[in-house]
């Protein structure tokens, strides 16, 4: 086999910070897509409903995480980072914004309230009321 240089190394801090409960962001140039708080931010960017599905990820964005002891400090200070940084995807559309966009399901248009709104009704999303 021949060796060659890892892609990316990540210190075994680094990797127990991102894996601790936390408060994780998106940036692009600076501005922030998307604030989040999970008890492992690492594993839930990995496999999100917005990043990488609303917009994909460009090389140049950046993924900053913020470790915390106790749960409620880390919910606070995520909405404080909403507050300031009034993340496009975090928050609802802005007011008289609309986004038709095909169900993910039955291919039907409809207005999304949210960003990440993938289905057009409960019964789309959760699969019920189409089997028989
Ligand atoms: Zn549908």
């Amino acid at each position: 086999m021949d060796y060659r240089e890892p892609n990316l190394t990540i210190s075994g801090k680094d990797f127990m910070e991102a894996n601790s409960l936390g408060v994780y962001a998106w940036f692009r140039g600076g501005i922030a897509l998307y604030v989040g708080y999970s008890q492992c931010p690492i594993g839930r960017i990995g496999h999100h409903n917005v990043i990488g599905s609303v917009d994909r990820v460009l090389p140049s964005d950046e993924f900053r995480f913020w470790a915390f002891d106790d749960p409620r400090k880390a919910l606070l200070f995520e909405q404080q980072l909403e507050a300031e940084l009034g993340p496009k995807y975090s928050l609802p559309l802005k007011r008289g914004e609309v986004r038709k966009v095909p169900c993910a399901v039955c291919r039907t248009k409809f207005v999304q309230k949210r960003w990440w709104q993938k289905f057009c009704s409960t019964k789309c999303r959760t699969g019920k009321g189409w089997s028989k």
